[in-house]
């Protein structure tokens, strides 16, 4: 049952029929690890936290930079040099009381990842490290954990739901097996505009509310956007039956 404030408050959302007071009380319910508090886990962990989220854990070890400001829409020039998962949660909290949130203010390694996410429904990867993006796939597959891809980089932007539960489902290695290597481009080699991460985060965003209400998600979708033209395509792929991460 929603209490008479958590009815006030997501009113909104709870009158759309797909998402209803059933669906509130799964996303109060539920506890989603976001893995980088920058450009993508910025706007992702605040859409999350407004929605009503019951847990978010917010991974990220690095600290608050100036050239962070132009896109990183939850710190201000007052935060430079402090932590960014310090610094969200606050600000996340703000926003909403009622959801916790863990911090956890260091790098994702294997050892964290076996720790945490076994203990979450979602994991979303707003990271910018293809290393710690294969690693998160890697374990969101063996523990069948879904997992929310997003990247962005100058005018483009990327988006994919692996769904290790669904046994069609290709996962991030299928698309990009290491051998082929996936783009390394970066925010720092290539530069990205602020409107481009929104694009990507409010997709991620709505992936894990979709995920988490028992809405239809497409797996084997790969969502990319193309930010001068306007224009999002959708590419279908498949799983490998001989990927080393999902493959038997
Ligand atoms: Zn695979």
């Amino acid at each position: 049952m929603l209490t008479q404030q958590e009815q006030l408050r997501y009113s909104r959302q709870i009158m759309l029929k797909s998402i209803g007071e059933d669906g509130q009380i799964a996303l109060r319910n539920a506890k989603v690890l976001i893995v980088g508090m920058g450009g993508l886990g910025n706007p992702v962990s605040l859409y999350l936290a407004a929605a009503g989220i019951g847990t978010l854990l917010i991974a990220d070890g690095d600290k608050v930079d100036v050239t962070n400001l132009q896109r990183q829409v939850l710190f201000t020039e007052h935060d430079i040099d402090e932590s960014k998962a310090d610094i969200a949660a606050e600000k996340l909290q703000l926003n909403n009381s009622d959801v916790t949130i863990e911090v956890i203010d260091e790098m994702l390694d294997d050892e964290l990842c076996d720790f945490y996410i076994p203990t979450v429904d979602v994991v979303i990867d707003c990271t910018d490290n293809i290393q710690t993006r294969y690693m998160l796939n890697t374990h969101c597959v063996n523990n069948k954990i879904p997992l929310v891809v997003g990247a962005a980089t100058g005018f483009d932007g990327q988006q994919l739901v692996v769904d290790p539960r669904n046994d069609e489902s290709a996962c991030y290695h299928c698309l990009f097996p290491e051998s082929k290597k996936a783009p390394v481009n970066n925010c720092q080699t290539v530069g990205i505009l602020g409107p481009i991460l929104a694009i990507v985060a409010g997709m991620q965003s709505l992936q894990t509310i979709k995920l988490l209400t028992g809405n239809k998600v497409h797996v084997n979708q790969l969502n990319l956007f193309d930010g001068l033209s306007n224009q999002w395509q959708q590419f279908t792929i498949k799983k490998q039956a001989n990927c080393k991460v999902c493959g038997s």
